[in-house]
């Protein structure tokens, strides 16, 4: 069984769906490729042109419409970077970029245009990194992101658990992911026996944006981390058409808090170029934000979120 879809056409042939009412666009896929696993399209509904899975990965014309505001490195990372592959722009914690592969290509996703090439491999830079880590003793959390972390091979997370291990100074190592939801077959027993065995507290961030993208294949992989100590919460970008919904909103905090995920931003859209027909208005989203107090116990409640590239910390927005 193949676990990756790669030929957009070929998804909109399964969920029987004609690519012209679906507004899709080779020239978008052609500019940030598509690429989703098989267990995301399995969660699906055939024949519905506004699933919200489906929403987050097809390639559509909209992409191609150069909208005012809207930019290629929208936070600045570039300024961010101490070097390739290192960011630090919060107290106590660096952002270690260790690859540029992901499990699945989000169409929203601020890193679409980043120039990871220009960089030279970011797996080639560990060394230089970890030294940087290992001579800040302000650092106390190293968050593996990318790309997706968990698309490296277990024996080189092994490898980096190892390193990180060795710096006295660090407490916790954060693990941005979407693998252990859209597609779990990566939660391998050898990454469970890394994570569960490491000296430092190991937190995995997921990011999940609608209730639809659990399932019991990876509820089972959700159950497995938990069975390992692994401290699980959930981000999800707010996004038009997917999740910009009360009920929708209500439903997944709801779901992922029974399943011991707890919920933790609802991130503002990054205004990336190419995504601007998934954005929803701040007016919008305090409106929404608002709903979402008065329907649920505080504990439920992700911090509604934006990153403004200078800022101390991601801000708080509708409070
Ligand atoms: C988002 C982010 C973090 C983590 O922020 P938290 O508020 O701790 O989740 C750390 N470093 C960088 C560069 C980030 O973009
Ligand atoms: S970095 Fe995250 S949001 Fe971006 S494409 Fe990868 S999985 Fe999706």
């Amino acid at each position: 069984m193949q676990s990756y879809l790669t030929d957009p056409l070929l998804l909109l042939k399964k969920l029987d769906l004609k690519p012209q009412a679906m507004s899709f666009s080779a020239t978008a896929a052609s500019q940030f490729s598509f690429k989703v696993p098989t267990a995301f399209v399995d969660k699906m509904k055939i024949a519905d042109e506004n699933d919200p899975l489906l929403k987050q990965i097809l390639p559509v014309y909209q992409e191609l419409e150069h909208k005012f505001g809207y930019q290629t490195d929208p936070l600045d990372e570039s300024l961010s970077l101490t070097q390739p592959g290192l960011l630090q722009k919060y107290h106590g914690r660096a952002l270690l970029l260790v690859t540029p592969g992901c499990a699945i290509n989000c169409r929203y996703c601020f890193r679409r245009h980043y120039p990871y090439d220009d960089k030279g491999h970011l797996w080639g830079q560990i060394d230089n990194n970890i030294q940087l880590i290992k001579h800040d003793i302000s650092i106390r959390e190293v968050i593996l992101s990318g790309g997706d972390p968990l698309s490296l091979s277990d024996n080189k997370i092994a490898d980096l658990f190892a390193r990180l291990e060795g710096i006295s100074h660090l407490k916790r190592v954060r693990i941005h992911s979407r693998f252990p939801i859209v597609d779990p077959q990566r939660v391998t027993n050898e990454l469970l026996t890394i994570l569960s065995r490491s000296k430092l507290k190991v937190i995995m961030i997921l990011h999940i944006n609608h209730a639809n993208e659990i399932a019991a294949d990876n509820q089972l992989a959700i159950a497995r981390l938990i069975d390992h100590k692994i401290l699980l919460f959930n981000q999800s970008v707010l996004l038009k058409g997917v999740n910009d919904d009360i009920e929708v909103l209500v439903q997944l905090s709801e779901t992922l808090i029974e399943n011991q995920i707890i919920p933790y931003y609802l991130h503002m859209l990054d205004k990336v170029q190419g995504s601007a027909h998934f954005e929803v208005s701040d007016k919008e989203a305090i409106v929404l934000y608002q709903q979402l107090r008065d329907k649920l116990p505080g504990y439920m409640l992700p911090s509604l979120v934006r990153e403004i590239s200078g800022e101390k910390s991601k801000l708080p927005i509708g409070l």
